[in-house]
């Protein structure tokens, strides 16, 4: 492994959080063919997959349901085997209608006879099959993989750079993964320098998880182009430009990707999968899943067929001790509410929370007491006060030069802030005001 060799700083702000990973050491445990899933045909960023299958049609696990339906997209495949009960539309937990397809299981769980291993053996071979894999950000944040991989000229990449920060509280599937799949991703890793031609592949860990570290280590020995940074436990330090700075000095421009810096950054559970899949060509059908929260009889990390309904799979991890104040996709910070227990498990979803009262206190919010607490907190430097301001005034050349498109929508901001401000959820409506402001521009 080569040694970290630049300035050691990190970026400013950030917060620190309970972690609450009680269930880090309970490797996940597959849960019983479910009676029927609900898979809708958008579970990424970019155009919805448009279905192949129609009611009555037989599938089996791992067949195709449907296409891609642009450069933007990603295919679906059934997690399940049985009979295509219906095509509808459902409402996501947006609130936005998306069609969905409904399958009854027939309880045997049939692989689809025809996968096979796709042919890699050339850049564009395994762009294709990461395409065909249905891989998106597994991480959470759902972007097509083949997107952005599809770099075409690899000089252009200094550095991979493999996100297991995993910072967010109670989630713990990437930590399963580092453990219980390291294989998959050192097979991973060999990939990316084959097809990717990688001249550096580092690993970013919060420190707060020694053993993945060691085991990341420990699998990439005697790997010159591969090292393992230890991060500090700050959240959120998986945040991509907060991850790209902390492990590489890169500061990633507003406005600009990883890859303008020379920079590609995978979640390692979405590594581990392409690895997989290109062993053996059984594409994204299941997840997994940490279930937890403190009104979640036992927590557990859980391998979860794609489109399974919450509510069974908090049955199948004891139900509830009292009724949850909150139920959300993913962590406490930039985690999802789920409106209702029938959503079902997404290609993205790492975690799912039930929280009770003393998790999620009711708080009341009061007047900004200008103590620049939330300046202090945000890992870019925004002023949250000053945006409020322009937003109030719907000043979309304000919110501009505050570099509003910065913001990731961490949270830390709101956590720190102890008027209780809502200041994400301002931040978002602001980019309403400052997306309509950049349109409305003269183009050229
Ligand atoms: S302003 Fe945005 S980036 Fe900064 S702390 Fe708040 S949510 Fe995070
Ligand atoms: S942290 Fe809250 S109270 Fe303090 S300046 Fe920011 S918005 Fe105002």
């Amino acid at each position: 492994m080569f040694s970290f060799k630049f300035k050691k700083t990190y970026m400013p702000g950030g917060t620190s959080l309970p972690h609450a990973k009680d269930t880090a050491s309970l490797a996940p445990v597959r849960i019983p063919c479910p009676q029927s899933v609900v898979i809708p045909v958008s579970m990424h960023i970019g155009a919805p997959a448009i279905p192949c299958v129609k009611a009555g049609d037989k599938v089996s696990v791992g067949q195709l349901i449907a296409e891609a339906s642009g450069f933007v997209s990603s295919p679906i495949y059934s997690s399940i085997s049985g009979t295509v009960k219906k095509i509808d539309s459902t409402i996501s937990s947006s609130g936005a209608p998306v069609t969905s397809i409904f399958i009854d299981s027939d309880g045997e769980m049939t692989p689809y006879a025809e996968i096979t291993p796709p042919d890699v053996h050339d850049y564009a071979s395994f762009i294709e099959a990461v395409r065909a894999s249905g891989a998106v950000g597994l991480g959470g944040a759902g972007f097509p993989t083949a997107v952005k991989l599809d770099i075409k000229d690899t000089s252009r990449i200094s550095e991979i750079i493999i996100n297991g920060a995993e910072c967010e509280p109670y989630i713990t599937s990437d930590t399963r993964t580092m453990l219980d799949r390291s294989g998959d991703i050192r097979e991973g890793v060999e990939l990316l320098e084959k097809y990717l031609d990688a001249k550096k592949i580092i690993f970013g860990i919060e420190e707060n998880k020694p053993e993945c570290i060691e085991e990341m280590k420990r699998i990439n020995e005697g790997d010159d182009k591969v090292s393992v940074v230890s991060l500090p436990s700050k959240y959120p330090q998986g945040g991509e430009k907060v991850l790209v700075y902390n492990t590489t000095g890169k500061l990633i421009p507003e406005g600009k990707l990883p890859i303008d810096v020379g920079t590609v950054v995978l979640n390692c559970t979405t590594l581990a999968f392409i690895a997989s899949f290109i062993r053996t060509g059984l594409p994204l059908v299941e997840k997994c899943v940490t279930v937890a929260g403190g009104a979640v009889n036992e927590p557990k990390n859980v391998i979860v067929p794609i489109g399974m309904r919450l509510s069974e799979v908090f049955d199948f991890c004891g139900g509830f001790s009292c009724e949850p104040r909150k139920v959300l996709y993913g962590g406490p910070m930039m985690g999802i509410c789920v409106p209702d227990l029938d959503q079902p498990i997404l290609k993205n979803t790492n975690a799912i929370l039930a929280l009770t009262e003393s998790e999620t206190p009711k708080e009341t919010q009061t007047a900004c007491i200008r103590c620049g607490s939330c300046i202090n907190a945000c890992p870019l430097h925004l002023d949250p006060t000053a945006i409020a301001r322009a937003y109030k005034k719907r000043d979309g050349a304000l919110l501009e030069s505050l570099h509003l498109g910065l913001c990731m929508e961490c949270g830390c901001c709101s956590f720190v802030c102890p008027a209780k401000r809502p200041i994400v959820q301002r931040n978002r409506l602001a980019k309403g005001v400052l997306r309509k402001h950049i349109a409305a521009k003269p183009k050229g």
